[in-house]
């Protein structure tokens, strides 16, 4: 796989980047190392942007801290986020995970489920839990409150239409937190290719059916699995980005994107994973 030698590339860049440690801003980190983000030395817009937003008190809308919007999960993220990752407090790419163009998501303002037009980014929650990492819930406070996501101080419990008109605009993507060029795109356009979103409802739909393609369905969704698992395994073993990362390059894995679609995965020793119906499933959130 072409991967080893990226990987490689990668694990070298990101160790001794010829911009590691340049500049405060421009900076995003993994497993405390830093990723440069731009090569000169022109102020980042995004920055600029939370500048502006964390000085704007007399617009702010006055948070009751009831805890209800944190407790339902982390905000998606929008190019005004970027700065959150870099400089002496940035956050590590380990606390976002990334949603595929074409996955089912929750839609929170129109209230449904659809397929993304667009990849997107969210804060993730602890894991086992769905509420977002950084709620304290003893203190029932957000340890990022002063420098709080854009949909967290947009939200307002008495007034959605602010949140409304801007959620699903300038959504922060991969790409826009890793420097421009890096190896490490190539590596998650690969993977894009050889694990394609898109397909996984139309595969699982022909596997559930049980018709004449159900078998030529399990294959392609087993090679998928295993694709996806390689991927993973590989950028742990020849870059070192261990696998609380994995959820922010490639997205979120084989078996929860297969669930979503009313399949489980189990392993076999044979064929490394066999997929399945979920017993536990009686209605697929993502159908064709
Ligand atoms: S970032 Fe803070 S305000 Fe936003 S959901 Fe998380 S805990 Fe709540």
């Amino acid at each position: 796989m072409r991967l080893f030698a990226r990987g490689r590339h990668v694990c070298a860049w990101l160790i001794s980047g010829p911009h590691r440690g340049k500049q405060a801003c421009p900076e995003v980190r993994v497993s405390g190392r830093s990723l440069s983000l731009l090569q000169s030395n022109t102020p980042n817009p995004a920055c600029q942007a939370i500048t502006i937003l964390n000085n704007r008190t007399s617009n702010d809308t006055e948070c009751q801290r009831c805890g209800a919007c944190c407790l339902k999960g982390g905000p998606g993220l929008h190019e005004a986020d970027a700065s959150l990752f870099h400089g002496p407090e940035a956050l590590e790419l380990s606390f976002v995970v990334t949603f595929r163009a074409g996955e089912p998501v929750h839609d929170q303002v129109r209230g449904r489920i659809a397929p993304l037009e667009r990849e997107m980014l969210k804060l993730r929650p602890l894991p086992g839990a769905t509420a977002c990492a950084h709620y304290n819930h003893k203190a029932r406070a957000c340890a990022l409150y002063q420098r709080r996501p854009l949909e967290c101080r947009t939200l307002s419990c008495r007034d959605t239409s602010a949140l409304a008109e801007m959620y699903d605009k300038a959504r922060l993507r991969r790409s826009d937190l890793l420097p421009q060029g890096h190896p490490v795109l190539a590596v998650m356009a690969e993977h894009e290719a050889l694990v394609p979103v898109a397909r996984i409802a139309g595969l699982a739909a022909a596997f559930l059916a049980g018709g004449p393609q159900a078998k030529k369905a399990e294959e392609e969704l087993t090679r998928m699995a295993l694709c996806d698992q390689a991927f993973r395994q590989k950028l742990t073993q020849l870059a070192n980005i261990g696998p609380e990362y994995h959820d922010f390059f490639f997205g979120r894995d084989a078996s929860a994107l297969f669930a979503a679609a009313g399949l489980s995965l189990r392993p076999d020793a044979r064929l490394g994973f066999r997929v399945q119906p979920d017993p536990l499933c009686t209605a697929p959130l993502w159908r064709t």
